[in-house]
């Protein structure tokens, strides 16, 4: 069963709440999933966004634009997104760690994610063991002893895809910050969790042979999953077709109405690229909910609904 909303929004940073104003405001029903405690703007001491003079804590105007978003109407669920598909009759599926939704147009911000462990052995071993995404590798790891680094819904999700494939598969986090329901479906799967523990050094020659933990234990490995953060732009994204950036494959490329090539997807803040700045976040926010309403309301009048 999933939820029918016009416009489902992903992250919930600058560029995803101003972008949920600008939708309901224009009627549209509006749900935006993220961690508002993991925008970047949260831990920051703001002072060059116009009409806030002085310095400002990040968290409060996030608080703030919470505040504002849902009391025009927008629905906010903090969890991560783990997955989106084209549905045939049209539209988007998208499922989250504990819910499921139909989205008539999606709005991807979901900011810039910093994914390196920066461990000894990690960029050498890159593509020799060493892999970034679940996603885009589990196939190349069948029957084989892998280990997943993270704490949050990435991790916990490609560590369960990955008991598809490998024979063995471990997570490696220090405190878990996912849902109940990915709890839930950490517990029921076959996944080893070692819990308090880190990755400190990836060794190997050709390929990973091995990963040494921070308490100097040794575990015999084939692979290296880093999945820190949430699902990043090169999962969401490219499932549907979106096209990233030819040059670091990081930056979702958007048109002026902040479209991206896929009709109904849109994009902004971070993820659309530089500068990095709230200002910047804000306003390709303000148009990408804008647009996104527009487009609901056109698919409609055609549809007769
Ligand atoms: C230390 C620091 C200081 C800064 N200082 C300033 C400053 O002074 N002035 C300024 O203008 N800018 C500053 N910035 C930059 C500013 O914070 C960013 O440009 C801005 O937050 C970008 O907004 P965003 O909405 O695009 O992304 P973010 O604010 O990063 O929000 C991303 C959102 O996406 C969510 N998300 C991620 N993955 C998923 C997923 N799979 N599913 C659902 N949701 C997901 C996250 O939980 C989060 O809610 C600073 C940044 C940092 C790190």
């Amino acid at each position: 069963m999933s939820d029918a909303v016009d416009v489902l929004i992903m992250g919930a940073g600058p560029a995803g709440l101003q972008a949920a104003v600008h939708a309901v405001r224009k009627k549209a029903s509006v749900v935006v999933v993220g961690r508002p405690e993991r925008s970047a703007i949260y831990r920051a001491h703001v002072e060059n966004y116009l009409c806030v003079d002085g310095i400002t804590d990040g968290h409060e105007m996030i608080e703030v634009a919470i505040a504002q978003a849902t009391r025009f109407g927008a629905q906010l669920i903090e969890e991560d997104v783990l997955h989106v598909e084209a549905e045939e009759e049209g539209g988007f599926l998208v499922r989250t760690e504990g819910k499921r939704f139909h989205a008539l147009s999606i709005i991807i911000a979901i900011g810039t994610s910093k994914k390196k462990l920066r461990v000894p052995g990690e960029n050498e071993l890159a593509g020799k063991g060493v892999s970034y995404c679940v996603d885009c590798d589990c196939n190349f790891y069948r029957k084989a002893k892998v280990v997943v680094v993270g704490n949050e819904s990435a991790a916990v999700d490609g560590a369960i895809t990955l008991t598809k494939y490998a024979s063995e598969v471990t997570l490696i986090c220090k405190d878990l910050v996912v849902s109940d329901a990915m709890h839930q479906r950490l517990a029921e799967s076959s996944v080893v969790v070692k819990q308090d523990a880190w990755v400190k050094e990836i060794v190997g020659d050709t390929a990973v042979t091995s990963v040494v933990l921070d308490d100097d234990s040794i575990l015999e490995v084939d692979g290296v999953f880093i999945e820190l953060g949430s699902k990043g732009p090169m999962e969401l994204a490219t499932a549907i077709g979106v096209e990233l950036d030819m040059e670091t494959f990081s930056y979702i490329n958007t048109n002026k109405k902040m479209e991206t090539n896929i009709s109904g997807v849109y994009a902004a803040g971070d993820i659309a690229g530089q500068p990095f700045q709230m200002a910047k976040a804000v306003g390709e926010g303000c148009v990408a909910g804008w647009e996104a309403a527009n487009y609901v309301k056109k698919l409609k009048r055609e549809r007769g609904e």
